[in-house]
């Protein structure tokens, strides 16, 4: 096990600057998500970490070692990817030992670490199903085992759960977290998934055009946004963003979560009203601003009410720069 350490890290297609300059340092058993709008150069960091894109510059280190010019096989790394890429006519059992086989260990010794790892990972009935007889959860189970059983320095995770519906998305993502919990390996996690990031994450990275916007935990990022990008990135439903009316250079956000329905001064006309079950996310008109609220259900709002609002925690930043004032 070990840390991870990214220096400067940048990386040009022809004239195309995908990765500005990115720092980075994680310690040894940290789990880091990395967010940002497609193109924002997610896959082209983690598959630099990997080994797999040649950096323009900087240096990648992992521990103590640098291995900027290393090749992938020797970093001591393992990426699961969405689509799992499993061998569709070896077994299970062949599947997760594969990596052994070609390191040369002794087929006593896979069979141990599979057994291992199967057990971890709750595949011990299914070791000698082919790919084709899983269910998709079961086959990136499977991609899991293939990368633990390596035991790398660090893993590298390319959405993962992405292909998964919805139910099963939710265990696994439990199920993630459990395993690096037991593991205490170094992770760095790609996803577009707000829940799967702000839930795994012990800090999250925040990528927008391939310079780091904010690094910290989700915690910190949801509260102290150090900017109008990761304001409205961060968080779901998203922070209102609207003009001051007494200082044009100034742009006040505001979470819908922390808006207070029947007091304040704020007189806003209901427009829109959406359900989510347990609350609801209700959109109003404000001046020439637009303003989404969430409230509790059950609730007595309709469609063209006159409501009051007040804003119980704001956030300020500088309309031009977007750099968070307060
Ligand atoms: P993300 O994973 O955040 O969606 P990527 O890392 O895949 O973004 O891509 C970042 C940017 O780099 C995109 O604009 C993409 O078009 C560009 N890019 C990625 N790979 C190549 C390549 N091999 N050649 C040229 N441009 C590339």
């Amino acid at each position: 096990m070990a840390g991870l350490t990214l220096n400067a890290v940048h990386k040009r297609y022809g004239e195309t600057v995908v990765l500005d300059g990115v720092d980075l340092q994680l310690i040894d058993g940290e789990y880091l998500v990395l967010v940002g709008p497609s193109g924002c150069g997610k896959s082209t960091l983690l598959r630099a970490i990997a080994g797999l894109v040649e950096v323009s510059g900087g240096t990648i280190k992992i521990g103590d070692r640098d291995v900027t010019d290393v090749s992938p096989r020797d970093r001591d790394v393992a990426m699961v990817f969405q689509s799992y890429a499993l061998y569709p006519h070896m077994t299970v059992r062949q599947n997760i030992a594969f990596p052994l086989r070609i390191a040369g260990i002794s087929a006593a010794e896979q069979d141990r670490q599979v057994g291992g790892v199967a057990e971890q990972l709750d595949l011990v009935e299914l070791l000698d199903r082919l790919p084709s007889e899983l269910s998709g959860g079961q086959r990136q189970r499977v991609a899991m085992g293939r990368a633990i059983v390596r035991r790398p320095s660090v893993f590298l995770f390319d959405e993962p759960l992405s292909n998964l519906d919805a139910g099963l998305r939710t265990r696994m993502r439990v199920e993630l977290k459990r395993l690096h919990q037991r593991l205490k390996t170094t992770v760095v996690h790609v996803t577009h998934d707000q829940v799967e990031a702000l839930t795994l994450a012990d800090r999250i990275m925040v990528l927008n055009g391939g310079v780091v916007q904010q690094i910290g935990t989700p915690r910190a990022l949801f509260e102290t946004p150090t900017n109008l990008f990761v304001a409205t990135f961060i968080g779901s439903p998203s922070m209102n963003t609207f003009q001051d009316p007494k200082d044009t250079n100034r742009t006040i956000g505001v979470r819908p979560t922390d808006i207070t329905v029947g007091v304040g001064d704020v007189q806003a006309t209901v427009e829109v009203i959406e359900s989510m079950g347990a609350t609801a996310l209700i959109h109003c008109k404000w001046l020439n601003d637009s303003i989404a609220v969430s409230v509790e259900e059950p609730h007595d709002l309709a469609i063209g009410d006159t409501i009051s609002l007040r804003f119980d925690v704001t956030h300020c930043f500088d309309t031009a720069t977007g750099a968070r004032q307060s």
